[in-house]
C-alpha cells in the first residue's frame, strides 16, 4: 500500500514542532502535516530555491529494506588528508533524504558504480585549482557541527539537533540551526519550518528572521521577504550569537535582498525598518529617532557603501568593531551621517505615505 515517496519527512520533526507523541505521527508523514505558515509555498518554488546547490544523483541501498533508490546527495565534502582510497568511503553528503521505501534513514551502502562514479567527480574536482572553476559539486575538507561532530549524511545532521530539540524544544538557537541543516540540505520546505518555529520560541531569532526572508525572496513573496528581513535587522543589536563582524555582514546581506526588493516593487516595499519594528526590538528611542533621518549614498553596484547603514542598526554592538574597521565614525557619541540623499524612504510616521492604503 505504501507509495515510493520522493521527499521523505521524519516523524520526529512534526512530533517536536507540535508537541504530539511520536506514535501519533504517521511513520510517513506528507507536506500537508508540516506545521507552519509557509512549508506548502516553499515546497512549490523548491527548485528555484535549490539553484545554488549542486545536484548529485546516485543509486544507494537501504540497508534496512534493501532497497534501492536514487538519492540526491547535495553537496558532496571530502576530507583533505586521507589516502585517495579511502575517499570515496570517507566522504559527507549535506543533502537530506530518506529511503523512499521505508522513511528510514543514515544506513546506506552504495553500489560499486556509484562508487566509481563518485570517486571520478573526486578525482575531477582535485585537479581544479582556481576559485572560479572549482566545482561545488564536490568540495574539500570538513564539514563540523559543534566543532567536533562529522555528520556523514545530512540526515544525521538532523538527527544530531532533533535529538538535542526533544530535552530542550524551547531553544530557538538550535531550531535555527536545524533549519540551515535542512537548507543545506536542499529541503527549504523543512528549513522553514525549523524556523517558524525558531520564531515562535524567541521572536529575535535573527538568523532565522534572515534566512526565511531570503528564502521567502526566492519564493517571489516579496512583502513577507521584506518584512522578515527588516526584523532581522531591528534585532540584530541585542543577538549574541554572532559577533558584531558577522552582525554587519549578515544586515549588509539583508540590506542588499530589501534593496533589490525595494527596487523591483517600484519603491511600494520598504528598504529600511520601520519605526514600529525597532520599537519592537528594543531598539533605543534615541536610535530610533537617528533612523528617521538617514541619508545615504548607496551604489548598488558596491556592497560597502552599505556598510555605514549596517552599523547604525548595529546600535551599542558597533562598539565592538575596531575603530580602524568602522566605517560610521563617531564624534562625542554623535553620528556623522554621510550627507546626500538617494534610498531612504522611510519619513517620519506623519508624512509616511504607508499610511496610504489602497
Ligand atoms: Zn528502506
Amino acid at each position: 500500500m505504501e507509495k515510493y515517496q520522493k521527499y521523505g519527512i521524519n516523524p520526529l520533526l512534526i512530533s517536536i514542532a507540535t508537541e504530539q507523541a511520536v506514535e501519533r505521527i504517521p511513520s510517513r508523514p506528507t507536506n500537508i502535516m508540516l506545521p507552519g505558515k509557509y512549508p506548502k509555498l516553499v515546497f512549490k518554488h523548491i527548485k528555484t530555491v535549490n539553484r545554488e546547490f549542486p545536484e548529485n544523483i546516485f543509486r544507494l541501498t537501504c540497508k534496512q529494506c534493501n532497497k534501492s533508490g536514487d538519492y540526491d546527495l547535495g553537496t558532496v565534502v571530502v576530507p583533505l588528508h586521507n589516502e585517495p582510497v579511502n575517499k570515496v568511503e570517507k566522504f559527507q553528503a549535506l543533502g537530506y533524504f530518506r529511503c523512499k521505501h521505508c522513511n528510514s534513514a543514515g544506513e546506506w551502502e552504495l553500489s560499486a558504480r556509484a562508487q566509481t562514479m563518485l570517486a571520478g567527480k573526486m578525482a575531477l574536482a582535485a585537479t581544479k585549482n582556481t576559485t572560479s572553476e572549482r566545482s561545488t559539486d564536490v568540495i574539500f575538507g570538513e564539514a563540523l557541527i559543534d566543532n567536533g561532530f562529522a555528520p556523514r549524511w545530512g540526515s544525521e545532521a538532523e538527527e544530531y539537533f532533533l535529538h538535542k530539540l526533544a530535552d530542550t524544544p524551547d531553544d530557538a538557537y538550535l531550531w535555527n540551526r536545524l533549519g540551515n541543516a535542512y537548507y543545506r540540505g536542499k529541503r527549504p520546505e523543512l528549513a522553514v519550518v525549523a524556523h517558524e518555529q525558531a520564531l515562535l520560541k524567541d521572536m529575535g531569532q535573527v538568523e532565522s528572521l534572515f534566512s526565511l526572508g531570503q528564502i521567502l525572496y526566492d519564493c517571489g513573496e516579496l512583502e513577507t521577504a521584506a518584512s522578515s528581513l527588516r526584523q532581522a535587522i531591528a534585532f540584530s543589536h541585542q543577538y549574541g550569537h554572532l559577533t558584531a563582524y558577522n552582525l554587519r555582514e549578515l544586515i549588509v546581506g539583508a540590506l542588499t535582498t530589501l534593496l533589490a526588493i525595494y527596487t523591483h516593487s517600484n519603491s511600494s516595499i520598504d528598504m529600511l525598518p520601520k519605526p514600529d519594528e525597532l520599537a519592537m526590538a528594543h531598539f533605543a528611542k534615541n536610535e530610533i529617532a537617528s533612523t528617521s533621518s538617514l541619508d545615504f549614498e548607496i551604489d548598488t553596484t558596491r556592497r560597502e557603501t552599505l556598510y555605514p547603514l549596517a552599523e547604525v542598526y548595529l546600535g551599542t554592538r558597533r562598539e565592538e568593531l575596531l575603530p580602524e574597521e568602522r566605517t560610521m565614525r563617531t564624534n562625542s557619541s554623535k553620528v556623522a551621517w554621510p550627507a546626500a540623499t538617494k534610498i531612504n524612504k522611510q519619513k517620519p510616521p506623519k508624512k509616511s505615505k504607508n499610511k496610504k492604503k489602497k
